[in-house]
C-alpha cells in the first residue's frame, strides 16, 4: 500500500484524524466529505435563533484522553481546550438543594476518598471501594450485573458520569466500555480527569485547524462528495463512485472508511456494524453564566443533567433522551430553563433558546451492540475502517474516534504492526 494516495472518506473526527496522521507521515491523502462541512457529529454552526455560534452538542473530554489531545497537538489546538488546573466537578441535588464539589487529588492513591469533605455527600467510604472493584470489569455483560445500580453513591456519581460517557443507561450498558472509560479517567488519578471543554467551539479547535493543516501539507479536502460506491475486484477496492463521478483507484491507493456505521454498510454489505443508537439532546439559552457558575455542573434528580457555562450562552446536555423526542419543545425548554433558575438564581424570564437533538448521536453501548463493532482492519487489503462505532474498546466518544482515525491510518501505513499482529496506538 505504500507510496499511493489515500482516499478517506468522511471527515468527522475519525476521518480528520486519520488523515492528519497520514498526512503527517508524508502520505498523498484526499479527503472526501458528503456534506459542506467537516466536523460530523462535532461542529459549530450559526444559529438564527440565537444569533450567535454554537455547537451542535457540548462535548466535555478528560485530561486522560491521551489520543485526543495529541491530535489536538499535531493540528496546533490544544490550548483550546479550557478546564480547571485539578479534576474539579461541581453538582447539585434539585432535590435536596445541596451542591457539592467532588475534588480528586492528582495521583493514583485516590486519598480524595479519605478526606468526607471531598467525597459525595451521604456516601460512605466503604461503598466505594466496592465500586471500584466492579469498574475491573472486563466482561461484556451488563453493568447492571457487575455493580449495584442503586444507593446514593451510584445516583450522585456513578450514574451521571457513566450516563454522560456512554450515552446509555449504565446498568445496561457493557461492563466492559463502562470499566474501559473508568479505568482510563478515575482510575488513572486526578490528573487524567481534568474537565476539558471548547470554549471557543467545536469547529474552532477540531475541526478547521485540522483542515488548515491537512491543506498545508498538501493533501485536497473536497467537501460535498458523497461516496456512493465502492467496487471491489480480487479482494480490494479499485474504484470510488461519487455519483455520477468514478475514480478508479491505483494499484497503490487505499481507502479509510470513516462514514457512519449505516453508510459503512451499505458500501460494503458484509460488514456487521451497530444498528441501534441513542439520541443527546442539547439546549442552549442565550444568556450570561451567573458570576459564580462552574465551567461544568453535574445536575441530579433533574431532567437537565450537565449544564456547560460558555461566555455567551448556557448549555445543558440530556443523554440517551430518546424518551424526551416527543415532548413539546416549548415545555422541555420552559421545565429546564426553571432548574436552571433554581440552581443558578436566573431571573424566571426564560431566554431565547434552542433545542438540538442529535437521534443517532451514539451506538447504543450495550453488551449486543459492542458485540457488532467490526475491527478497523477489514478483509480487503487496501480498505481500513475507521470511526467511533468501530472497536475502539471505548464508548463512542472523541477519544474513540480519534484512536480509530489512527488505527486506520496505523493499518494504511503498516508501520506500527507490533509482532502480535495488532496495532499499536500512541
Ligand atoms: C450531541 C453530542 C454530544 C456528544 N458529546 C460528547 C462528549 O461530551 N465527549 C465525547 O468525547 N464525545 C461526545 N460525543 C461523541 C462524538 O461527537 C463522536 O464520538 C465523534 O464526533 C464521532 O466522530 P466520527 O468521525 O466517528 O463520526 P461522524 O462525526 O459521524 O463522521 C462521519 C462523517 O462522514 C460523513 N459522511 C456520511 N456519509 C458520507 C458519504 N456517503 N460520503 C462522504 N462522507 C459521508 C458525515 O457527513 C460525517 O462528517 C457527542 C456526540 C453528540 C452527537
Amino acid at each position: 500500500m505504500n507510496g499511493g494516495t489515500v482516499h478517506v472518506v468522511g471527515a468527522g473526527i475519525a476521518g480528520l484524524s486519520a488523515a492528519v496522521r497520514l498526512a503527517d507521515e508524508g502520505r498523498k491523502v484526499v479527503l472526501h466529505e458528503a456534506a459542506r462541512f467537516a466536523g460530523g457529529r462535532c461542529r459549530s454552526y450559526h444559529d438564527r435563533t440565537l444569533d450567535i455560534r454554537i455547537d451542535n452538542g457540548n462535548h466535555l473530554l478528560l485530561s486522560g484522553n491521551h489520543a485526543a489531545i495529541d491530535y489536538l497537538r499535531r493540528i496546533g489546538s490544544s490550548q483550546r481546550l479550557k478546564g480547571p488546573d485539578s479534576a474539579i466537578f461541581d453538582f447539585a441535588d434539585l432535590a435536596s438543594g445541596e451542591h457539592w464539589q467532588l475534588r480528586l487529588n492528582d495521583g493514583r492513591v485516590p486519598w480524595w476518598l479519605f478526606k468526607a469533605g471531598h467525597r459525595v455527600p451521604g456516601t460512605r467510604l466503604r461503598e466505594y471501594f466496592a465500586a471500584f472493584a466492579a469498574l475491573r470489569a472486563k466482561t461484556n455483560t451488563p453493568f447492571g450485573d457487575v455493580m449495584n445500580c442503586s444507593g446514593p453513591l451510584y445516583e450522585r456519581l456513578w450514574r451521571p458520569v457513566l450516563l454522560a460517557g456512554l450515552n446509555n443507561e449504565p446498568r445496561e450498558s457493557s461492563a466492559r466500555l463502562a470499566g474501559a472509560m473508568l479505568r482510563e479517567t478515575l482510575g488513572a488519578g486526578g490528573q487524567a480527569c481534568r474537565p476539558m471543554v471548547a470554549l471557543e467551539g467545536l469547529s474552532s479547535t477540531f475541526v478547521d485547524p485540522a483542515l488548515t493543516h491537512l491543506a498545508a501539507q498538501g493533501a485536497r479536502i473536497r467537501l460535498g462528495e458523497r461516496l456512493s460506491g465502492v467496487e471491489i475486484e480480487n479482494g480490494r477496492a479499485v474504484a470510488l463512485s461519487f455519483g455520477k463521478e468514478r475514480k478508479a483507484l491505483a494499484q497503490n491507493d487505499a481507502l479509510v472508511m470513516a462514514v457512519p456505521p449505516w453508510i459503512a454498510q451499505k458500501m460494503l454489505p458484509s460488514l456487521v456494524v451497530p444498528d441501534d443508537f441513542r439520541t443527546i439532546l442539547n439546549i442552549h439559552f442565550r444568556v450570561e453564566p451567573s458570576a459564580d457558575q462552574p465551567l461544568l455542573l453535574g445536575v441530579v434528580n433533574g431532567l437537565a443533567e450537565w449544564v456547560f457555562a460558555y461566555r455567551d450562552h448556557v448549555s445543558v446536555t440530556i443523554s440517551s433522551a430518546d424518551r424526551l423526542l416527543s415532548e413539546p419543545r416549548e415545555r422541555l425548554a420552559a421545565r429546564i430553563w426553571e432548574e436552571l433558575a433554581k440552581i443558578f438564581g436566573f431571573a424566571a424570564r426564560q431566554p431565547a433558546w434552542q433545542i438540538l437533538s442529535e437521534r443517532r448521536a451514539t451506538f447504543a453501548a450495550t453488551p449486543q451492540q459492542d458485540a457488532k463493532r467490526p475491527s478497523a482492519r477489514t478483509s480487503w487489503t487496501n480498505i481500513a475502517l475507521a470511526g467511533d462505532w468501530t472497536q475502539t474498546d471505548l464508548p463512542a466518544t472523541i477519544e474513540g474516534a480519534v484512536r480509530s482515525g489512527y488505527r486506520a491510518a496505523s493499518i494504511i501505513m503498516k508501520e506500527y504492526e507490533t509482532a502480535h499482529g495488532r496495532v499499536a496506538i500512541h
